[in-house]
């Protein structure tokens, strides 16, 4: 059951009721992160309702209807984000593991995680000890592999998942792995789960091949009663009768988890269809049903890999894979992990430690309030260590990175429907700062009021202008509602939440109305739903480590016949593809322009300096706002 607790309690009597309760017997749970005054109790039933509601500072106890607790959404509201190293799995974040079935060899497994690190996996997986079906098959590697995962993760930076099929070997993961993976064989071997609980170690629960949801989540509940909070769920297709795939996987299960659970989900698309070319499919359908991130194998020679080669994915196969979970995921609000200066990249603990300080020491700036679109951009692109605050102005943003006051600042640059933010490329030509990261975010509008406020009754709306031009239709249809503008649309939600008033709503976001308690009325009252905002992050230095594809800069040009022409041609003559082409006109100057260009390209790297000097014999002025990782992973690929 739950016990909600006095707003105003004290730790003090909180920690009486704590004892009062291990005293009957009763295991107590305070859900972390939460903001909720509550604690989690499980145990014997012989505390009643009455004992509990007579002690002082309960307010409620609600008891919880499910056989599993610990892992329930009724124990805990907000989603659970789990990290390993700088990695988070869960939340907005979609996190792809992949590589081999088994680790067959050292250079089998390097090869592979060089290659899936390079398309964009945080996450490096290869089994050492293999359940197979049959006792002839290929067993795994044992401690040899595990030594082998370790070194790979010296070399690449990824932490790796393994396999572990008995608790026999809990010291050994222990000492060379950093997740472990309960199989779908073993999902109900309850030694195991215990011992997986006791590690402490993320785990990775996978379904069993015929086991209900429920079944699933008592095993998880299993790890939890442990001590163990650090599980992820994965489904990889359970028996059917359908012959045509390994088995079928069921993607029913997220929606359903999504309800039951506070956990992440994965999916395995691999196991679950058994065959290459219908793992891309699947993988690409899990992450529109709501999955926070996927586990692939990979091979890059699958003919000869010693297990499940059949559904292994050529690297190349993956890396177009997870160009098109980059396109799909904002569609459904996540973004796919970011590797900006080496984010996945941690090599030993010392390091990781370092690693980890450095970045608890940042700062990011975005424009406006809590709950805004760029609020959602900060943390979507940066991990939750890193810490963010609003100011009022796009210039604010840039004179607090000037000074050093943030490391980092985010600012929107163009609209799907609206085009470019104006202000902000004149800002960019301003300063000496650089471009080093981007990100697109879906935005969804939705119109919030206050839980007893009816549609009929709203007199203004609070947002602001670009959220009513993009909003027109509904605005249309209610032509009693007078618009009022504001800054930004956190700054609505807050000033409707604060009045108390019901005849007052706000345009915001989903994360918006939660955050300052507030209802969503009406959802997705945007005219069109292809309604994206690209951010960019600044810096002070330019990006400076992993791959760039990417770049953005500023010229002039004379004010000659065929001199943009000649610009142009040296990105043709390069076979530079220019994805963005715009003028802007120069202060002070009437009639003359800047071109800001994208080139997909990186002109930081020592190739391209011949490129740079050709553009800069062609212009008047040129200025290289950034090269930066714009999330498209892998070389050599078509853009889709
Ligand atoms: C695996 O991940 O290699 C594996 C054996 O998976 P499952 O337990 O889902 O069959
Ligand atoms: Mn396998």
């Amino acid at each position: 059951m739950i016990l909600v607790l006095e707003k105003g309690i004290t730790q003090v009597r909180k920690s009486q009721l704590k004892s009062i309760l291990a005293e009957n017997g009763c295991m107590v749970h305070e859900p972390d992160g939460s903001g909720q005054n509550i604690l989690g109790v499980i145990g014997k039933n012989s505390l009643t309702r009455e004992f509990l509601m007579a002690q002082d500072g309960v307010t409620d106890v609600i008891p919880i209807s499910t056989a599993y607790k610990l892992v329930s959404r009724q124990m805990k509201k907000e989603d659970t984000i789990i990290k390993i190293g700088n990695v988070e799995v869960g939340g907005d974040k979609i996190t792809i593991i992949a590589g081999p079935c088994a680790v067959e060899s050292r250079e089998q497994a390097m090869t592979i995680a060089k290659e899936v690190k390079k398309y964009g996996a945080t996450l490096f997986r290869g089994g050492a000890f293999k359940p197979r079906s049959s006792p002839y098959s290929f067993q795994g590697l044992e401690e040899e592999g595990l030594k082998i995962l370790a070194e790979v993760r010296e070399v690449t930076g990824l932490r790796v998942v393994t396999e572990i099929t008995s608790p026999m070997h809990a010291d050994l993961m222990m000492k060379y792995v950093d997740v472990i993976q309960i199989g779908a064989r073993n999902m109900q071997n309850f030694e195991l789960l215990k011992c997986a609980g006791r590690m402490g170690k993320p785990v990775v629960l996978k379904r069993g091949l015929a086991s209900t949801i429920e079944e699933w989540l008592m095993s998880a509940e299993y790890i939890a009663a442990e001590g163990n909070r650090n599980i992820i769920l994965c489904e990889r297709g359970i028996r059917t009768f359908e012959p045509y795939t390994r088995n079928t996987l069921d993607l029913s299960a997220i929606p359903v988890l999504k309800q039951l659970t506070h956990l992440p989900v994965l999916i395995d698309p691999s196991h679950a269809t058994g065959i290459r070319e219908k793992v891309s499919p699947m993988a690409r359908a899990a992450i529109a049903a709501g999955a926070d991130g996927l586990m692939i194998e990979v091979h890059h020679k699958p003919e000869e890999a010693l297990s499940d080669g059949p559904q292994s994915l050529y690297p190349k196969q993956f890396g177009r894979l997870i160009r098109d979970i980059y396109v799909i995921a904002p569609v459904v609000g996540k973004q796919l992990i970011h590797d900006y200066t080496g984010y996945s990249a941690v090599s030993t603990d010392a390091l990781s430690k370092e690693f980890n300080k450095s970045r608890k020491d940042k700062r990011v700036v975005y424009l406006g309030e809590q709950g805004t679109f760029s609020h959602k951009a900060a943390i979507q692109y940066f991990s939750s260590d890193v810490e963010n605050y609003p100011v009022p102005s796009f210039r604010d943003i840039f004179e607090h990175v000037k000074s050093g006051a943030a490391d980092f600042g985010i600012i929107p640059i163009e609209n799907s429907l609206a085009g470019s933010i104006h202000e902000n490329y004149d800002l960019l030509l301003e300063y000496e700062l650089f471009i080093t990261g981007e990100l697109s975010i879906r935005v969804v509008h939705n119109l919030i009021a206050h839980k007893d406020t009816k549609l009929e009754d709203i007199k203004q709306i609070l947002a602001p202008p670009p959220a009513f031009q993009q909003c027109r239709r509904f605005l249309d249809a209610n032509p009693d509602m007078k618009i009022v503008p504001v800054n930004a649309t956190g700054s609505a939600v807050k000033r409707v939440a604060e009045s108390g008033n019901l005849k007052d709503a706000a345009i915001g976001s989903v994360e918006a109305a939660n955050l300052f308690g507030m209802t969503v009325l009406e959802d997705a009252i945007e005219d069109n739903p292809r309604n994206f905002t690209r951010f960019v992050v600044i810096e002070k230095q330019m990006a400076q480590e992993g791959a760039k594809n990417k770049s953005s800069i500023v010229f002039s040009t004379s004010n000659k016949p065929g001199s943009l022409f000649e610009v142009m041609k040296v990105f043709s003559e390069n076979q530079i593809n220019l994805v963005k082409l715009e003028s802007r006109p120069i202060h002070g100057k009437p009639w003359q322009y800047m071109f800001y260009a994208d080139l997909e390209t990186d002109l930081t790297d020592s190739n391209t300096i011949n490129v740079i000097a050709q553009i800069e014999k062609n212009t008047e002025f040129l200025k290289i706002l950034g090269s930066y990782n714009c999330g498209k992973k892998g070389d050599g690929l078509e853009m889709i």
